[in-house]
């Protein structure tokens, strides 16, 4: 009964999930008119662009992963009830969506199948789980997934800026978010997934610190000297968060910053709490940092000829400081899933998943751009940290 809800559940996300796609799609195309082809040139084109499935052994295409991740996330709908648990593996899947990038479906089920591992004990359930992904690799039918389409440049406002502040309308539902206490088996949970993060990532890697500290705030950065970026990526922190404490954001007090780590695939990532669940502030920037994604982001805008590291630090800093400003209520159901598309499509093509959003307005906002009041509502709504004037 359960699991036939869950199934449902899944499916309907599916189907939701279709339909904003296609809304960001032809909201684009009508707003911004950059689109070189139409309609129904585009409908022809899905068609013909209609991915084929890839053997087993070799390594997949975005479409092809992307209809695996799929496969997996309904697989794990069914076998695993608990939704937390569901959202704890599904946190850590995201975290290491870039790094899957031209693997084959078999290491790709392995890696994620470890994730699993990581946090559900129970063998039956983890079992199940082992033949309904290996029955995903099986009969690799791809989805008919929409093409990611490049997101439009911010606007830069002309008008004086918009000065942001959690009204009173909005107090309330972020209240409500807040009356959803965790329970504790919930912050093992999620403080375990955390620190599991780093730990793969950085475990084992010769770090050498340096402590800076800049108008009062002292941060360290832990330097990889394998990291081929090392140099421009330090130089990137350093004006990253001179930028954030000149705008006088309450910057987090005992701040980590690693640079580099012991997976040539991963990106950035901010780690906010513990095993015990008390906050921390630690941010990796993984050795992939500087290489674009596929979908546009702000650390991508070179915006007044920033550079990626300076943003990403400012966007990963958006994230802790979100986590602060909304404590648990944080890593409640409320700031998962998609944030409002139309708003959305205004920031960057990066920030669709809710706390992305709610980092990339953000990181944005820091560095100079503005944006109408919607987009601000959506970002306060969704409990954003409080931007400066
Ligand atoms: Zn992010």
């Amino acid at each position: 009964m359960k699991i036939k809800n869950t199934k449902k559940e899944f499916n309907r996300i599916s189907l939701q999930r279709a339909i904003i796609a296609c809304l960001i799609l032809c909201s684009l195309m009508i707003c911004f008119g950059t689109a070189t082809f139409t309609g129904k040139q585009f409908a022809a084109s899905k068609l013909s662009a209609q991915p084929q499935p890839t053997p087993p052994n070799d390594p997949l295409d975005d479409d092809g992963l992307q209809a695996l991740i799929e496969k997996l996330t309904d697989s794990l709908g069914e076998v695993i009830e608990d939704e937390d648990t569901q959202n704890s593996i599904t946190e850590k899947w995201d975290a290491r969506m870039e790094s899957l990038k031209g693997k084959t479906a078999k290491q790709v089920t392995d890696l994620l199948l470890a994730d699993v591992k990581s946090i559900v004990k129970d063998t039956e359930a983890v079992s199940k789980l082992q033949e309904s992904f290996a029955a995903a690799i099986a009969d690799g039918e791809p989805a008919d997934e929409p093409e990611p389409v490049e997101s439009p440049e911010p606007v830069e406002s002309p008008a004086p800026p918009l000065v942001p502040n959690i009204n009173q309308s909005v107090n309330p539902a972020l209240r409500r978010i807040a009356e959803e206490p965790l329970t504790q088996v919930q912050k093992d949970i999620k403080g375990k997934a955390e620190m599991d993060i780093f730990e793969e990532r950085t475990n084992g890697v010769a770090f050498t610190p340096e402590e800076v500290t800049y108008k009062g705030l002292t941060y360290t950065i832990y330097k990889d000297s394998t990291d081929k970026d090392l140099k421009v990526k330090v130089a990137g922190v350093k004006k990253g968060l001179q930028i954030l404490i000149d705008r006088k954001i309450d910057t987090p007090k005992g701040l980590r910053v690693y640079i580099g780590g012991n997976d040539p695939n991963a990106r950035a990532v901010a780690l906010k709490r513990d095993r015990q669940f008390k906050q921390v502030a630690i941010v990796v920037l993984g050795k992939k940092t500087m290489v674009p994604l596929d979908v546009k982001s702000i650390s991508q805008s070179k915006f007044k000829n920033l550079d990626k590291p300076t943003i990403t630090i400012i966007h990963e800093l958006g994230h802790i400081l979100h986590e602060r400003s909304l404590g648990e209520a944080f890593w409640g159901k409320r700031l998962q899933g998609d944030a409002d598309s139309k708003q959305v499509v205004k920031v960057s093509f990066y920030g669709i998943k809710k706390r992305e959003f709610v980092a990339e307005v953000f990181a944005a906002w820091i560095i100079g751009m503005t944006f109408d009041k919607d987009v601000i509502k959506e970002y306060y709504l969704l409990g954003g940290p409080q931007l400066p004037k």
